[in-house]
């Protein structure tokens, strides 16, 4: 059995990074059970959803992130919707994409939702014929500054995101040059490939791999699959659509099955539920 996916936290104090590692072994082995995507198109879907869960570390209490991406060439549409407690929600249309995209061209938008109704914000990032494993990357370093890296493991599920801290002089008398993320990178070039071999899967033995190196455990969470959609919000999204043209969603018939493009999850909707709510609510009447 495989344990939930977790997104694990380290510091670097010495040297000035701070590392978020993402087991996702779990996470990918429900998003193939829940998407159909089949070969090269669900080997992309895998790819993106991996190095964007490590995004959740930028997130404080309460705060949620959703990753648009909105493919032209080759045409594809992907969003990424997940939280600071790890609740995660993922699509990838159409169903029937097949392949790996080498370059895309087409935008992403990041929208940062905060709690107690603070006003979002929004980030839009346009791509011409952008190698698509550079994507995620340019997606961070434009939207959050931050000099940072992703790397996503080719052996496991996992990976893992690389930020290089500002300079805090704590200590003026102390001439230690940090290194670059170039450098720090290619240092570490070797211990980032055992980690991804070893593929472990509980919390124990990521914390003492990483505390080999010059990284300390901070902290970790789960981060699993849950999508919140329910049969009234199913019903809002079609009503519109009914009350312009019912026999465009109905073609005859007297219910239909509405499914959830994240969850694939289906409710059954009828003519009567998506008749317009009776006036009793409305003081006019
Ligand atoms: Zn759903």
């Amino acid at each position: 059995m495989i344990n939930p996916s977790r997104l694990y936290s380290f510091l670097d104090p010495k040297n000035g990074f701070a590392l978020h590692f993402f087991d996702g072994q779990k996470l990918i082995y429900d998003l193939a059970l829940i998407h159909s995507l089949k070969g090269e198109g669900f080997n992309y879907f895998r790819d993106t959803v991996l190095s964007s869960i490590p995004m959740i570390s930028f997130l404080k209490t309460g705060e949620s992130l959703g990753l648009y991406l909105d493919s032209e060439i080759p045409f594809f549409r992907l969003k990424i919707e997940t939280n600071h407690a790890g609740f995660t929600r993922t699509l990838l249309l159409p169903e029937e994409f097949e392949s790996f995209p080498e370059r895309i061209t087409g935008k992403s938008r990041i929208t940062k939702l905060f709690p107690q109704g603070r006003s979002p914000y929004t980030s839009l990032i346009e791509f011409e014929n952008e190698l698509s494993k550079n994507v995620i990357n340019r997606v961070i370093k434009e939207s959050y500054q931050s000099d940072a890296e992703i790397i996503v493991s080719e052996n496991s599920d996992q990976s893992l995101i690389l930020i290089k801290l500002p300079p805090i002089n704590v200590n003026a008398s102390e001439s230690y040059d940090a290194p670059s993320m170039e450098t720090f990178l290619k240092s570490n070039k070797v211990f980032f490939s055992e980690v991804f071999h070893s593929a472990h899967n509980d919390v124990q033995k990521i914390v003492e791999h990483f505390e080999k190196s010059s990284f300390g455990y901070l902290s970790s969470r789960q981060v699993e699959f849950f999508c919140p959609c329910d049969k009234e919000r199913m019903k809002d999204n079609l009503r519109m659509l009914f009350i312009e043209d019912p026999e465009s969603i109905f073609a005859g018939k007297e219910s239909l099955e509405a499914k959830c493009d994240y969850c694939k999850k289906t409710y059954e909707i009828t003519r009567n539920d998506l008749k317009a709510p009776a006036f009793g609510n409305n003081p006019v009447n």
